[in-house]
């Protein structure tokens, strides 16, 4: 065991908030944080109450004017500064991840890896932020576009990428000019609070983020905020849906829940598609939302194909993800365990094939951690549960078809449409398929096609909700609003004629 991970079981505790820098307790009622490889409650996260919120909405609305005003050059070498603290200390924030999370170190140490890259476009501000101007756009007129910040932004974020989701949001959101509120996951909020914290020791001015933890009742309290002007949330679909439709008068973007289909075709290179499987299948243990949780095998390649996973998921090592040799560790409580095994019961019930059963599995030495082995269903049907929803475990679907027509009706026909690949060494049909199917992000002999920080990330359909993606361009679209001014200086003693007609270049 490292030292930094030591740390991290070693402090037991009380999990309060970051307000104005300072970690501050507030509001009676807590959360229990587990330790997904042993079971036990390790920490228990205050749920911020009323005055909390308050004054954490306060000290941001303080924060803004100059905040706002400080040039985008000299917000950005705080955030150089922050990712060179991202990286000394990177060791304690994946302890962190692993601690209340169980995903394996190697896991987490890619997490924040992909999360310090948005730090790093977050850097190129004043780039990101120049207008675009024209002279003479009529006669002695100029025009010109800027980007400015919109206050006060809330970012809501899921339990499964503590440190990467909301480096997704508040880097960019900051360098842009607003003021950020975060409110973590209730399941893992340790490894947010220490990230959030060495922003502050990079010099960010007091107020500029605040991290108050808490669960629904926290996200009511702020969403009802009208010094609250815009709301990034990442989550499940329903969750999404509902943050969407509620959060009247702000703008908002709200990416949900997945189903992500690969498409095997008959010409691929089976071996390295069913290594490149496991990982985006069971990594994780599926709790991604880029995870794979359909195979779709075309044509006769479907036996080799299930013969070889399941060969594989049977090898899989699990155990808890402190220990280097692991592949898999626990899932995130004992809840969500006892949903993914009833997912797989009703799997069986409803007729699909069970290669592979990880229901039984236990982990010496770990029996009360919340352990499940890697599960394998061949010859499922579009109308099961385990094909219609998101699972977020350790559950993979074969679905046999006929042609690639066929596979991609499946992607396009699913309420969601977050990514897809498809495996196949043949440039047309992967030219056809990255053209028209329907999905957000799409990989080609590329399992998990999570775009890198100078793209956006966002799915179709019931995947997102709102007009723009996560991180990257679009981000910058999110997070500022445009203002164009038009200018002219008339010549000072030159008296001009009044004009009824349109001002126009006729
Ligand atoms: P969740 O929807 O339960 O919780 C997300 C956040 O919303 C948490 O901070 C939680 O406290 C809060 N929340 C929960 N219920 C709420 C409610 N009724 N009202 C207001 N806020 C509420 O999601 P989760 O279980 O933490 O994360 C897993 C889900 O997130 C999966 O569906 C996964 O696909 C999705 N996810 C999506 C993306 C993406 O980019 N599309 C990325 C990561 C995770």
């Amino acid at each position: 065991m490292s030292s930094a991970t030591q740390e991290a079981v070693t402090s037991p505790g009380v999990v309060g908030h970051l307000i104005g820098g300072e970690r501050v307790e507030g509001g009676s009622r807590v959360t229990p944080v587990y330790n997904p490889a042993t079971g036990q409650i390790t920490r228990e996260a205050q749920v911020a109450d009323a005055a909390t919120i308050e004054r954490a909405v306060s000290v941001a609305a303080e924060a803004y004017p100059a905040w706002r005003q400080m040039p985008p050059v000299k917000r950005a070498r705080i955030l150089f500064r922050f990712k060179e603290l991202l990286e000394k200390n990177k060791e304690r924030v994946i302890a962190l991840i692993t601690d209340e999370h169980g995903k394996v170190l190697a896991d987490a140490r890619g997490e924040l890896r992909r999360g310090i890259e948005n730090v790093e476009y977050a850097c190129a501000a004043p780039e990101l932020l120049k207008g675009e101007h024209n002279r003479n756009a009529g006669p002695g007129i100029d025009n010109w576009s800027e980007k400015q910040p919109l206050g006060i932004v809330l970012g809501i974020t899921p339990f499964n990428f503590p440190a990467m989701v909301p480096l997704w949001m508040y880097p960019i959101a900051l360098a842009c000019g607003n003021t950020f509120m975060l409110k973590p996951s209730e399941h893992d909020p340790s490894s947010t609070l220490l990230v959030a914290e060495l922003l502050y020791e990079a010099g960010l001015p007091k107020g500029v983020l605040n991290v108050v933890n808490g669960d629904k009742e926290t996200v009511d309290a702020l969403l009802a905020d009208p010094r609250v002007v815009a709301v990034s949330f990442v989550g499940s679909t329903p969750v999404a849906e509902r943050i969407y439709g509620s959060a009247k008068g702000k703008r908002v973007q709200a990416l949900g829940g997945a189903k992500n289909h690969a498409i095997v075709m008959p010409d691929a290179d089976v071996d390295n598609a069913v290594n490149a499987l496991m990982g985006a299948a069971y990594g994780s243990c599926g709790e991604r939302c880029m995870a794979i949780s359909v195979v779709v095998t075309v044509g006769d390649v479907a036996d080799e194909v299930v013969d070889k996973l399941a060969a594989q998921v049977r090898e899989l090592k699990i155990g808890p993800g402190t220990d280097d040799g692991n592949d898999m560790g626990p899932l995130v409580t004992g809840a969500h365990r006892d949903k993914v095994k009833g997912y797989v019961n009703r799997g069986v019930e409803a007729g699909a094939e069970l290669i592979v059963d990880g229901r039984g599995i236990l982990v010496p030495g770990h029996e009360d951690g919340f352990f499940l082995g890697g599960n394998l269903f061949d010859r499922v049907e579009p109308g099961m549960d385990i094909y219609t929803d998101e699972i977020f475990g350790p559950v993979l679907c074969i679905v046999r078809v006929g042609s690639l027509d066929e596979a991609m009706q499946l992607v396009d026909d699913h309420e969601f449409g977050n990514g897809t690949c498809i495996f196949t060494r043949d440039g047309e049909t992967a030219r056809y398929f990255s053209d028209h199917v329907k999905a957000g992000m799409v990989g080609i002999n590329v399992p998990l096609p999570v775009p890198v920080a100078c793209h956006s990330f966002g799915g179709w359909k019931r995947s997102l909700f709102g007009d723009l993606a996560i991180y990257g361009p679009d981000a910058v679209r999110f997070y500022t609003q445009r203002k164009t001014m038009s200018q002219r200086w008339p010549a000072s003693g030159k008296r001009e004629r009044v004009k009824f007609s349109f001002p126009s270049n006729d």
